[in-house]
C-alpha cells in the first residue's frame, strides 16, 4: 500500500483544532446491535455487553461545531465490527503494546507517561511496555518547521522514519509520545495520528495542559493524555469512532468537546476489546476503578465502579468463552 494511501486511512488529522478520522471502512450506525447473525459461540459477549448497557448513555444531541455536524458519520456496532473481520483477536498474532517515549522529557512529564501506560495495560487488558526513551536525533528540514515562534515535528517522519522501522512484530500498536508541537504536512498542527496499516501513532502532550503547574492542572493533563491515548490505541485496533453513544471513541474537533467525552468507551467498544484483546470484562473495570481512585480522578472512577458491580452480578462471573 502506498504512502499515500495509508495517510488516507490515517486516523486523527487536526483540522487547526479538531481531530478528524479516516478510516478504512466506516459501518452504518446500528441501534439493534445484536443481529440474529452472530452465532450463539457470542452468547457470553452479547450478555456481557446488555449487563452494562443501562450504564452508557445515548449520543447526546449534535452541539455547534461538533466533530459529528462536521462529519456526520455512521458509527459501528460490535457486530458489524466482528463481521468485518478487520483484526483477528489480539492474542493470536500479537502480545503486546508498545509506548515509545520520544525527545525531551521533564520529570514531572514522564510521571505522565508512566501512569498512561498503567492506565491503557488495564484498558485494553494486555501488557504495555513502556520502551527505554529514544532520542530524537536530527531531524531533517523537510521534518520540522517553526510556527507563531514554536517549532513543529512533522507527524509521517515520526510515523514512517522512526517508529516503522523499530516496531517490535510482537506489538499491535507502537505509539511514540512527544512533548513538542505536532504537523502533519498540510494542515495546522495535530494532537496527534496513526496509521492503522502501519500499527504505529504518535502523539503529544504538548496541548493538555501544563502538568507543573498544579496538583489539580496534573490531573487535568492525566485525564487528557489517557483519553486521547485510548483513542488513538483503539483506532488501531479498527474501532473507527462511536456515533450512537457517549464514549471515548466519539470524534472531537476541538478541546471543549473531547473535554466533555467520557473516559470509557461504551458497551459496544468496550466489547470490542474484550473481543480483540481477550480482555475479562469484570477485571478490567476493577483495575480501571482502582487506578482512578489511586490517582485522584474521582469522576473517571464512578463509571468504572457502577461497571464493576454490574458485571459481578452475571452469573459465571465475566470471564467470556471463545
Ligand atoms: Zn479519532
Ligand atoms: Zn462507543
Amino acid at each position: 500500500m502506498s504512502r499515500g494511501r495509508i495517510i488516507l486511512s490515517v486516523v486523527v488529522i487536526l483540522l487547526g483544532i479538531g481531530v478528524r478520522a479516516w478510516l478504512l471502512r466506516e459501518q452504518p450506525v446500528n441501534d439493534e446491535p445484536f443481529p440474529m447473525t452472530l452465532g450463539p459461540e457470542y452468547d457470553p459477549i452479547v450478555a456481557t455487553i446488555a449487563a452494562i448497557k443501562p450504564l452508557h448513555e445515548k449520543k447526546h444531541p449534535i452541539q455547534p461545531g461538533d466533530w459529528l455536524e462536521h462529519f456526520p458519520e455512521g458509527g459501528q456496532s460490535y457486530a458489524h465490527y466482528v463481521h468485518a473481520k478487520q483484526h483477528h483477536p489480539l492474542h493470536l498474532d500479537f502480545s503486546k503494546i508498545d509506548v515509545q517515549p520520544l525527545g525531551e522529557f521533564d520529570e514531572t512529564q514522564l510521571q505522565l507517561v508512566h501512569r498512561t501506560v498503567e492506565f491503557m495495560g488495564h484498558f485494553f487488558g494486555v501488557p504495555v511496555q513502556e520502551l527505554d526513551p529514544l532520542e530524537m536525533g536530527e531531524i531533517p528540514e523537510s521534518a520540522q518547521r517553526m510556527r507563531k515562534g514554536e517549532r513543529q515535528i512533522l507527524t509521517t517522519w515520526i510515523l514512517f522514519d522512526i517508529l516503522k522501522p523499530r516496531r517490535d512484530p510482537k506489538a499491535i500498536a507502537t505509539i511514540a509520545l512527544v512533548t513538542g508541537d505536532l504537523w502533519p504536512g498540510d494542515l495546522n498542527w495535530v494532537f496527534g495520528q496513526a496509521s492503522l496499516t502501519d500499527r504505529v501513532g504518535v502523539w503529544s502532550l504538548h496541548r493538555n495542559g501544563d502538568p507543573r503547574a498544579s496538583q489539580a492542572e496534573f490531573r487535568l493533563c492525566l485525564r487528557r493524555t489517557l483519553k486521547t491515548a485510548v483513542h488513538e490505541t483503539g483506532h488501531m485496533l479498527g474501532i473507527p469512532h462511536c456515533a450512537a453513544w457517549e464514549c471515548c471513541m466519539n470524534g472531537s474537533r476541538n478541546r471543549e468537546e473531547s473535554d466533555r467525552q467520557p473516559l470509557e468507551f461504551c458497551h459496544e467498544c468496550q466489547a470490542k476489546i474484550w473481543w480483540t484483546c481477550n480482555a475479562d470484562p469484570l477485571q478490567r473495570a476493577q483495575s480501571l476503578f482502582d487506578f482512578c481512585q489511586k490517582w485522584g480522578l474521582d469522576k473517571e472512577a464512578e463509571p468504572f465502579r457502577k461497571e464493576r458491580d454490574a458485571l459481578s452480578l452475571l452469573p459465571g462471573g465475566s470471564k467470556l468463552a471463545r
